[in-house]
């Protein structure tokens, strides 16, 4: 197991419907050791891979993503699940369906902050049926950017999102992939050779 796997075995608490709460260290505490490790281990799986910009969205996706734009030095933008008031600048939209909320959202991104032609790489805490990775990957394809690559946190490989994104030739980075997990004996199968 790595890091993040022996951490989620040690303070996951897995739920009924297929929910994995990781609330202790990455989705309402945040435990910035982790994070900073998380983020280390994305920059080096992604050695290489030019990166203009960091896209995620809101709100568990800001932590990570921050991390990894300070490794690179570049703009760290979070997509809006709602419009705001205060935003006049005209927008890029895509739809997710969000599977732990169950219901459509739209996501938004101002157009100044993402520029044709940049490498944007997408981050995000988790991955499931990759409704929101594809939303952020359409708004990158609006902007005439390009999907540098796509670095989650956690993956779970028992929904599509995974085989779909990978199958679609993106480069896809998932540091800890949960394989299959059972919330009545609280057990968790992680991939091997992840
Ligand atoms: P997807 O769009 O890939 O279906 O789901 C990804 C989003 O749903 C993530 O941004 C995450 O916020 C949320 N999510 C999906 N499954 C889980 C889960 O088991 N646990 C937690 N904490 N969030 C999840």
């Amino acid at each position: 197991m790595n890091f993040l796997e022996e951490k989620i075995q040690a303070d996951g608490v897995i739920k009924p419907g297929n929910i994995l709460k990781v609330d202790g260290f990455l989705n309402h505490q945040i435990d910035i050791g982790i994070m900073r490790q998380i983020a280390d281990e994305i920059k080096q799986r992604f050695c290489g891979v030019k990166v203009d910009r960091i896209l995620t969205i809101e709100a568990s996706g800001i932590a990570i993503a921050t991390l990894v734009g300070d490794l690179y030095h570049v703009p760290v933008v979070f997509a809006k699940k709602s419009v705001t008031a205060n935003s006049t600048d005209e927008k890029y939209v895509a739809k997710a369906y969000s599977f732990t909320h169950k219901s459509e959202n739209q996501v938004l991104v101002s157009k100044p902050y993402i520029k044709a032609g940049e490498n944007v790489l997408i981050v995000d805490d988790f991955l499931a049926e990759g409704e929101a990775a594809h939303a952020l990957i359409d708004i990158v394809r609006q902007a005439g950017g390009k999907v540098a690559g796509i670095a989650v946190c956690i993956e779970k490989g028992q929904q599509n999102g995974g085989k779909m994104l990978r199958e679609e030739g993106y480069r896809l980075e998932s540091i800890a992939i949960v394989d299959s997990m059972d919330w009545e004996s609280q057990t968790i199968r992680f991939r091997a050779k992840n």
